[in-house]
């Protein structure tokens, strides 16, 4: 054996596999995780004669999806919710994405009307239309009925009745953090499943899915189609409708990904961005939105920071201090930043290197949503955030403690 010719071979490999193993380190993973609405004794959604059901075409859906994807990126890591027919309650799916930190929430569906005629795909970022359709009440409240299944709902969801219009008031009172990226997602696959799927377009559109409330991360629920009318039932039931549905999403994933990749790449280091949540998501429906939807004002639902499952400690809300946010920033401003327009009572809270400025500080819910309507003047989706001894809390949980001492 020859060793001065083996060893500088074997040096490099040995050289080759640690560099391939720090630059692996050193790349952000990008993770997605696709959830499989529905399961085991919940079979969601179903025809007709009763023997297709959402669940089996959500979860084949939801594999093929994510194989399509792995395979165009294998950098990109998917994970799912479940892989197989078993019954997964909705915070564990939130759950579920929450913990593996993913980037990019996609839970599927099929949809069901009593009219048999509906049909055509749509998908839902959180949130409450003015004017919302009474369609994506009845949506929402479809799906979000699932918790009904679950032991112990009543105290898993604070009371949330899936049935009830009022529960959906939650929803109007803030703005998601990851709006702008949600609705952009949502966009690329509704296109897709437009053009690859060739479904009738029913748009993107906001309603209060407690799943995509629950979830940390810019989240999307697909409602691929109607398995109540029967030709609709036909196509999402076909393998050739279900592969061109998983090749969809998959499409769409691809065309947010790259867009997202551009986006790094072209944004200089020490970029100065401070431009408003607020106005980018403003700015973000408006131009992307189709026409119909250009118009529709952003009233957004709250994205919650811890899940929603998340036990409360038991204090009272004597210490609960709720503000508006209204402004983001990557660098601190000075207190006579002419950004801040002059709003008085301004402070700021860092999260994940952002500052994040809020105007007023006090303990009644009434006197902070009148802060809000007029801050909204200026910032137009400016949102309320809650804190206990000055830590961020979630909000809707909040709002929900409030009321129970002031009902
Ligand atoms: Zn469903």
């Amino acid at each position: 054996m020859n060793f001065n010719k083996l060893l500088p071979r074997r040096l490099f490999s040995l050289l080759a596999v640690l560099f391939v193993a720090i630059s692996l380190t050193a790349a952000e993973e990008f993770v997605v995780v696709i959830d499989a609405g529905h399961g085991g004794k919940d079979p969601g959604a179903q025809s007709a004669n009763r023997k297709v059901n959402e669940k089996d075409i959500a979860l084949k859906v939801a594999l093929r999806a994510g194989e399509l994807i792995r395979n165009a990126h294998p950098e990109v890591t998917v994970k799912y919710t479940r892989r197989t027919d078993v019954f997964v309650e909705l915070k564990e799916r939130a759950r579920i994405a929450n913990k593996a930190k993913a980037d990019l929430f996609i839970s599927i569906h099929c949809n069901a009307a009593e009219g048999r005629k509906a049909h055509g795909a749509e998908v839902f970022v959180l949130g409450s239309e003015e004017g919302r359709t009474q369609a994506n009440l009845n949506a929402a409240k479809r799906e979000n009925s699932v918790i009904l299944l679950e032991k112990d709902y009543k105290e898993s969801y604070q009371g949330f009745d899936p049935s009830s219009p009022e529960s959906y008031i939650i929803f109007e009172y803030m703005q998601s953090e990851y709006l702008k990226e949600s609705i952009e997602l949502a966009q690329c696959i509704q296109k897709q499943l437009c053009t690859t799927a060739k479904r009738y377009d029913r748009g993107v559109h906001q309603a209060g899915f407690l799943v995509l409330h629950a979830t940390t991360m810019p989240s999307i629920l697909i409602e691929l189609g109607f398995i109540s009318n029967a030709e609709e039932e036909k196509f999402l039931n076909s393998a050739d409708g279900k592969e061109k549905l998983s090749k969809s999403i998959a499409n769409g994933f691809e065309n947010y990904y790259k867009n997202l990749k551009k986006d790094k790449q072209s944004a200089p280091q020490t970029k100065q961005t401070s431009v408003s949540t607020a106005q980018a998501s403003a700015v973000s429906a408006q131009a992307t939105a189709q026409p119909e939807q250009a118009n529709k004002k952003i009233d957004q639902a709250n994205k919650s920071q811890n899940q929603l499952t998340e036990e409360n400690e038991k204090k009272t809300t004597s210490d609960i201090v709720f503000k508006v946010q209204f402004l983001t920033s990557s660098t601190k401003l000075p207190a006579n930043s002419p950004r801040l327009k002059g709003l008085t009572d301004v402070s700021y809270y860092e999260e994940k290197g952002t500052y994040k400025y809020t105007c007023g500080n006090t303990t009644d819910l009434d006197k902070a949503q009148q802060l809000r309507k007029k801050v909204a003047a200026t910032y137009k989706d400016a949102f309320l955030v809650a804190f206990r001894d000055g830590v961020r809390i979630n909000t809707t949980d909040a709002i929900n403690e409030y009321k129970a001492l002031h009902p």
